[in-house]
């Protein structure tokens, strides 16, 4: 093969792009990676912004799924032990969920989190088969292999059992006020779960379909808390290395501008330093609307199809401040979230519905513990809501005022947080877009909602990762099984290509 000309080409190395590449690569097929930033991993990568200021920048911690760990034979850590999900309260209380803390606001609630966990676990369960069976292009006429996956689906469903069916089944339109209010009466709890299930979404613990975004939180943290917190970026790594030691190439700083297509078939790609790479198959793991809207261009495609990616719903409203702080912050290790009641989720909520700041914000908080060589600690906040749209303003005049409420809601827990910042990192909707290449700073490359789930993901009829480009296919967060890190998307197109 010639030294420009690949068996697949993949746009984009974050963690799902690298996954079906790792996977393509295994099989012996020839394999570039191409990344428009200097360094690999997309939203899932440690990076450094100083001297001892190293953070998970984007992905606050996490794993894949089991089965791309043992596939790829990834050394990445296992998880022994889930770390604390601690609810941070007015009053100087802190909620630890698990029965024994629950007790001390609820003896009710204590006695119902067992069987709240074990529905949770299943829920996820059930939602992890549906994630890995490749939706039917509806309403096109189904193939006999489509059908083949459906069954297979259908008989795991039915394994799973009626009554935990049937409640997976009503769970996913509830919000999760409601799913919470079901289980337990203790507020301090309800929102603390609720704050898992609007964590990445721009809704409410009050809207529609939170009881879904709740169950795939779930699924992807393998429960409540982040794991493998201060290590994200070894994900990428691992990954990476794992592609290049079976052959492949990644290539850095190589944006692509379009993709080369000849009679409606893709033959490779253009980068913007106008080099031509031409591929057999070309994978894109960049979000549905940049790949088809701007690396192919509507003039390419269908206008109906134009039309419903141009209706993507993209909704980015989260920043991320990182603190490095000489370690005398007093913030326990764990994940804590500021949540204290479901009406002040939904509250902080309502400021993006008028493209405005949350005055109180949600904020989920984790931290790197003190290491013996630098006595310095990360403390990560994870802000909703900061829209991307800002009604009366914009992003350089907003800044501050994030990093301002981030830091003073966090300090009226813990006060010596304040005197032990030493430098600081915040990352805007907007550099979600212009850094990570996240368009509209849509962490999951699209709202992860009702009407764009299953075989509506990304756009309705087109959930099988193919396009109306031959040989040109999606494979990121934005395709049915995406959003979030699992490696879901990346290794399901695998199976499309075969
Ligand atoms: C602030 C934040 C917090 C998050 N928190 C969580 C969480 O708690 N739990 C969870 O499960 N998920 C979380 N996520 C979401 C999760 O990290 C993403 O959904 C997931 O990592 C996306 O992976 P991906 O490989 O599909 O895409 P990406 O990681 O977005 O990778 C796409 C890659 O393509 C590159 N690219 C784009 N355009 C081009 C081009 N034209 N040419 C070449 N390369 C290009 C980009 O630079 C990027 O590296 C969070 C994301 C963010 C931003």
């Amino acid at each position: 093969m010639a030294q420009n000309q690949y068996e697949y080409i993949i746009i984009g190395a974050g963690h799902n792009g690298l996954v079906a590449a790792a996977y393509l690569a295994k099989q012996g097929k020839k394999v570039l990676v191409l990344e428009r930033r200097s360094i690999v991993g997309g939203s899932v990568v440690t990076e450094s912004f100083g001297e001892n200021f190293q953070a998970d920048s984007i992905y606050a911690g996490g794993s894949l799924r089991p089965d791309i760990v043992k596939d790829l034979k990834l050394s990445l850590p296992s998880v022994t032990e889930e770390p604390a999900f601690i609810s941070l309260q007015p009053d100087g209380n802190h909620l630890t969920l698990n029965a024994e803390s629950i007790k001390q606001f609820s003896e009710k609630d204590a006695s119902r989190w067992d069987e709240f966990v074990r529905f949770m676990d299943k829920a996820a369960s059930i939602l992890d088969a549906a994630y890995a069976t490749i939706m039917p292009r509806l309403p096109k006429n189904m193939s006999l292999h489509d059908g083949y996956g459906l069954l297979e689906l259908g008989l795991e469903l039915r394994l799973a059992g009626r009554k935990d069916m049937l409640n997976f089944i009503r769970a996913l339109p509830m919000s999760a006020q409601e799913l919470v209010e079901e289980y337990f009466e203790s507020e301090i709890l309800r929102a603390a779960i609720a704050s898992v299930a609007i964590h990445n979404s721009t809704l409410g613990p009050m809207s529609a379909g939170t009881g879904y975004t709740l169950i795939h939180n779930w699924l992807n943290r393998g429960g409540l808390s982040q794991v493998n917190v201060g290590e994200a970026g070894k994900i990428t790594i691992d990954l990476s290395n794992t592609l290049k030691s079976f052959g492949s190439e990644i290539r850095t700083n190589a944006e692509v501008a379009k993709i080369k297509i000849e009679n409606q078939i893709a033959k490779g790609v253009f980068l913007t330093n106008g080099e031509e790479i031409s591929a057999d198959i070309v994978l894109s793991s960049t979000d549905p609307r940049h790949t088809l809207l701007k690396l192919v261009g509507a003039q390419d495609l269908p206008p109906e199809f134009v039309w419903h990616t141009q209706s993507i719903k993209m909704r980015g409203a989260v920043a991320k401040i990182h603190l490095q702080t000489n370690g005398n912050h007093g913030i326990p290790e764990g994940t804590l979230c500021v949540a204290p009641s479901v009406k002040y989720l939904e509250k902080a909520y309502d400021s993006s519905k008028y493209g405005e700041i949350s005055e109180k914000p949600y904020l989920e908080i984790t931290s790197v513990p003190v290491r013996e060589s630098v006595k310095e600690s990360v403390v990560s906040i994870h802000f909703q809501f900061a829209p991307y749209e800002l009604k009366n303003s914009d992003w350089k005049t907003e800044s501050s005022k994030v990093e301002k409420v981030a830091i003073e809601t966090l300090a009226e827990y813990f006060p010596n947080l304040k005197s032990s910042i030493v430098n600081r990192k915040l990352i805007t909707p907007k550099d979600l877009e212009e850094t990570y290449g996240l368009t509209e700073g849509d962490i999951n490359h699209g709202q992860l909602m009702l009407d764009q789930f299953l075989f509506m993901r990304p756009i309705p009829g087109w959930s099988n990762h193919k396009t109306p480009i031959d040989n040109l296919y999606l494979c990121g967060s934005g395709v049915h099984g995406g959003g979030g890190v699992s490696g879901v998307s990346g290794r399901n197109v695998v199976k499309v290509l075969k």
